[in-house]
């Protein structure tokens, strides 16, 4: 059976999604916290394949390399968004650590329809973008984990470098292509669903 936990870590509060079968894994968006990440792999004995990024944000991505490193997992970005792994402007870490932070180059790369698979876990991409321009969405089963595109509270900001609210009123018009109970899993706060979601398409 599919597992899914949610660790919620760093200041800003971001769900990190820790997804498994069985012993294999797939992280997403370890935004902070590296050590609470890791415990609770190696708790369970899990072997991270793959951390997915919805985004390029530094509460995102922010413990992307240390868990890489004692994990081995392969990190994967949009190629949209890979730039922001090693650009502290794009990345927003220099009001948080001084010259910003710089991180690894991907290993690989999330593109529309692809699936990032590790046993019977499949995670289809959707590209979902104007939070960022290489914000995705991964979908598994009835379920889409949508980063910082929809929240239970509204969309996700446009503000940011790169965000494009026209892009991001189209993203949620995708997402709401799906049926009414589909869960949502976003990048902050608690869970939602479709039919929700459908109330903040202007
Ligand atoms: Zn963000």
């Amino acid at each position: 059976m599919i597992k899914i936990e949610r660790l919620v870590v760093g200041w800003s509060q971001t769900n990190c999604y820790l997804i498994s079968n069985g012993r294999s894994g797939i992280l997403i968006d370890p935004g902070d916290e590296p050590e609470f990440i890791l415990s609770t792999i190696q708790n369970q004995n899990l072997d991270i394949r793959f951390i997915v990024n919805t985004h390029g944000h530094i509460d995102h991505i922010g413990a992307n390399d240390e868990i890489a490193k004692s994990t081995n997992a392969r990190v994967l970005i949009h190629p949209d968004d890979a730039k922001f792994l090693t650009d502290p402007d794009l990345n927003l870490s220099k009001p948080f650590f001084g010259e910003g932070r710089v991180f690894k180059e991907p290993d690989g790369f999330l593109k529309e329809d692809e699936v990032v698979e590790v046993g019977s876990i499949k995670l289809k991409v959707l590209s979902t973008p104007g939070h960022t321009p290489g914000s995705v969405s991964l979908i598994l089963e009835d379920k889409i984990f949508c980063g910082d595109t929809v929240f239970s509270s509204g969309v996700g900001r446009t503000d940011l470098p790169g965000g494009d609210s026209k892009r991001l009123m189209y993203s949620v018009k995708k997402l709401c292509r799906f049926s009414d109970d589909t869960i949502l899993y976003p990048g902050h706060n608690c869970q939602t669903t479709i039919e929700k979601a459908r109330w903040f398409i202007s």
